[in-house]
Order: structure tokens, then C-alpha cells, then sequence
């Protein structure tokens, strides 16, 4: 039987193995990827200080101290359900059924899709498909492509991909139909736009972000929009272009696009053809939450967070006994917040089994409070509001708890 079962081996799952294995516990990590990291390993970006995040590097640090703790980690390993017993769990997987007194869930996020005709041709990929063939397989993508969905996503991938020489002629929006409908609505994206505005060379976007609040503001940026669309980087960002349709025989060959009025709607006649051989999706991200579902878990809904999270308090513990989440499955926010969590995780899973109770309590009231001073120097933030959504979450855990 083991004391903790680590389901992911991101920022997150990493992060709290080292704090379990600090305090001694007898801990497992499993990551159905075939390589530890997670999302880490495909991240490459400037920070607004300058400095570099590169995301492989930072994955070795984490390994590093997890190695030198003698942690086992093992790869290629999928969960796929968690079975509640008297004294503790089975996780579930396509290896061996395993026994444990404590799970923490770290599955992070996954992509929404954005559904466009055409996108089933090869060629179309999710955004996150060629960060991780870009940056993790070291795979060209393409010749030329277009980003279909305008979000901080695909806005931090896009630019990994100039650097690594990919040519993209822009970033346009997905055509609005019943699901792509926050994506392909210029004012929402503004609204997203406007919080990655400050790491933009252009002066319009950087007026657009410094308002983000102002609504007036934004409908103004979103009305007078350039025809040309502003270039962050180089590459041209439009919100009042949309792909309508992807086009080829058995390929990739071209996308359709049409312009589109500040409420989304297509403007008719405005067809022209871009020639591309491939078209990567952006449709944000969303917490991957089910494992915790199958655990019995609640939920609660929070747009601030990215959909719908599995309830919990500031230590990252649930409302079933033993069961633990963190990172982006709490919410979708960067890989700094994550570790942080993870590390929170970590150490409210081995204040169970301390000795010097005091000790370890203070141990995890400075990582709560590094959560949240990592959450307020984060340069760039996926949801806007997301202390106000944390603290729904954390009130909707107290009302489960009550006795
Ligand atoms: C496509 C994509 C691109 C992203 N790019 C960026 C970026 O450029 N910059 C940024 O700041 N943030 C980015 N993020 C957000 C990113 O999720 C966080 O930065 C951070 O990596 C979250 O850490 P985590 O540990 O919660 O999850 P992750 O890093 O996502 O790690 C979760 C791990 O869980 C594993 N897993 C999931 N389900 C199972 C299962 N059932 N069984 C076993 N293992 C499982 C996965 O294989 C993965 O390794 C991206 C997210 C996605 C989905």
C-alpha cells in the first residue's frame, strides 16, 4: 500500500512528489506521456523582465530533485478510474490496479475544440499538437500556416513557433457557430487580448490592455480595429477576420476567410482565399477534471477558472477523504502557479503523517502564501478574474464540508 499515488507528472504532480518525499512518504508518480513534465516540456517564452522560460530546462530541475529524493516515476502509464475503499483508494490503470492511502490528482488541461469545416483534413491540428511537435518532438509543422483563434494560448505558442523559423501568415478567428461562439466574437477575444497586451510591441494593443477594464475602451479597439490587423511580432493578429472554411483534397491546400462585423457576424462578400498547407485550432483550455469526477468528487462551475473544477480548499485538499487535486485542473493558470500548488498539495498530504505538526504547518501556510504571490506576478493570465473564481471554489468546499 502506498501512502500517496501522484496522477500526472506536470509542475503540479513533480512539485508535490518532492514534498512528499522530503517528508519521507512512500509516493508514486504516474504520467501516461511518455516523458515527466507535462505541458512544461513544451514551453518557450520571454518573460517581460527579459529573462527566458524554458520549459524543458525547468522540467530538469524539478527531475533533478526528484531523483535525488529516489522518487519513483513512472511513464507511459494511464489512470482511468479511482475506486473509493475503507482505507484509502485503487487507482486504476492500463499497468496494474494500485493501493493507496492518498491520491493527488495532476492531470492539467486539455484543449476546447473549435470546430471549423474542413478541420478533419490533415493538416489541421490543435494549437497544442504543434507546440508539442515544435517544441517536444522537434517536428516541423508545415511550410506556412494560419492560427485559427485569438487567445494568450495560442498567442505564446504562435510566437514559439516563429522562433523556431515555422512561417505563419496570421491569427485570425474561428467563423462563430454554436460552439465556437466566444471564440469567434471579437469583443470576448478583445477582452483576452488585452491581457497579453502589455508584452505586445504594438501601441494600439498596449492601449487596448491598459483599459482592459474599461469596456468602452475595448469596443472602440474592437470597432476601429486595423484592416491589416496589428502585428505582435510580425506576425498580423486580426479580430475582425474569421476562417470559415479549410479547404483540400486530401490536405491541407488553402482556408477560406471572410471578414466579420464586431459582433462576429460575417460580412457578406468579403471571401478571399489564403494558401496554406496547415491550419492549428485554438480554442482555449479547459481544466481535465474527470478522473476526480470518477472519484466521487464535487464540482463546481467557474468561468474565472476555466469550467468546471473539482471542489476544494486553499490546501488543494477535497471533500473526499484522502483525495487531493493541483494545478491546472483547479483552474487554468500558468506553470509557476502550478508547481506552487503542487507544492501545497505535498505538504497537506505529509502534515497527515508529521510528527512536529507545527513545523510542517507553518511549512504550508509560506507555500499557500507563495501560490498566491506567484498568482499576482504571473505576466500573463489565462481567465481574467481568477482570485474572485478561486474564492467561489473555496467557499463552495466550506459548504460541503459544514457539518
Ligand atoms: C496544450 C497546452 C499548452 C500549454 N502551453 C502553455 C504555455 O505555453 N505557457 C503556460 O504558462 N502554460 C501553458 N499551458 C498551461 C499548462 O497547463 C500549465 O502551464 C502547466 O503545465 C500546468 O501544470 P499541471 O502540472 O497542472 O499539468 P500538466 O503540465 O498539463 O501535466 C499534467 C500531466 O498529467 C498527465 N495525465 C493526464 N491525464 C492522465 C491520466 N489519466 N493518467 C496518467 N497521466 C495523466 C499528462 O500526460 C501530463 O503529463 C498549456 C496547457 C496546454 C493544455
Amino acid at each position: 500500500m502506498r501512502d500517496i499515488v501522484i496522477i500526472g507528472a506536470g509542475p503540479a504532480g513533480l512539485s508535490a512528489a518532492i514534498s512528499c518525499r522530503e517528508a519521507h512518504l512512500n509516493t508514486l508518480v504516474i504520467d501516461e506521456f511518455p516523458k515527466p513534465g507535462g505541458r512544461l516540456l513544451g514551453q518557450l517564452h520571454q518573460e517581460p523582465t527579459g529573462e527566458w522560460w524554458n520549459g524543458i530546462l525547468e522540467t530538469e530541475k524539478l527531475l533533478d530533485r526528484a531523483n535525488e529524493l529516489k522518487t519513483d516515476i513512472r511513464t507511459e502509464v494511464s489512470a482511468h478510474h479511482i475506486e473509493k475503499i475503507d482505507n484509502g483508494f485503487i487507482v486504476h490503470t492500463n499497468r496494474e490496479q494500485i493501493k493507496t492511502a492518498n491520491v493527488l490528482i495532476a492531470t492539467g488541461a486539455a484543449e476546447v475544440p473549435a470546430p471549423i469545416p474542413g478541420w478533419t483534413l490533415p493538416g489541421v491540428m490543435s494549437i497544442g499538437a504543434a507546440q508539442v511537435m515544435t517544441n517536444v518532438h522537434r517536428v516541423k509543422v508545415g511550410e506556412k500556416g494560419i492560427v485559427a483563434g485569438v487567445n494568450v494560448l495560442s498567442a505564446a505558442i504562435a510566437r514559439e513557433m516563429q522562433l523556431a523559423n515555422i512561417d505563419l501568415h496570421s491569427m485570425m478567428l474561428p467563423v462563430k457557430n454554436a460552439i465556437t461562439e466566444e471564440a469567434g466574437d471579437p469583443r470576448k477575444v478583445m477582452e483576452g487580448l488585452a491581457r497579453i497586451g502589455h508584452l505586445a510591441p504594438s501601441p494600439f494593443l498596449r492601449f487596448g490592455s491598459t483599459f482592459a477594464s474599461e469596456k468602452i475602451v475595448q469596443n472602440l479597439v474592437v470597432k476601429f480595429y486595423p484592416k491589416n490587423g496589428f502585428k505582435m511580432w510580425g506576425m498580423p493578429i486580426h479580430i475582425r477576420k474569421a476562417i470559415k472554411q479549410i479547404n483540400g483534397t486530401d490536405k491541407v491546400e488553402s482556408v477560406t476567410v471572410v471578414k466579420v462585423d464586431p459582433d462576429g457576424n460575417v460580412i457578406p462578400n468579403t471571401e478571399e482565399i489564403v494558401e496554406v498547407d496547415f491550419v492549428c485550432i485554438a480554442g482555449g483550455l479547459y481544466p481535465l477534471s474527470e478522473l476526480a469526477s470518477v472519484a466521487g468528487c464535487p464540482f463546481h462551475y467557474a468561468e474565472e477558472l476555466g469550467g468546471h473544477v473539482p471542489v476544494h480548499n486553499e490546501s488543494m485538499e477535497t471533500p473526499v477523504d484522502g483525495l487531493y487535486v493541483a494545478g491546472n485542473i483547479t483552474g487554468i493558470e500558468s506553470a509557476k502557479v502550478a508547481a506552487r500548488q503542487g507544492t501545497v498539495a505535498g505538504l497537506s498530504i505529509a502534515k497527515k503523517y508529521a510528527q512536529n505538526k507545527a513545523d510542517i504547518t507553518f511549512q504550508l501556510e509560506v507555500a499557500k502564501d507563495l501560490v498566491k504571490q506567484t498568482r499576482d506576478d504571473a505576466s500573463i493570465q489565462f481567465h481574467p478574474n481568477i482570485r474572485e473564481g478561486r474564492k467561489k471554489v473555496h467557499n463552495a468546499f466550506n459548504e460541503q464540508v459544514k457539518p
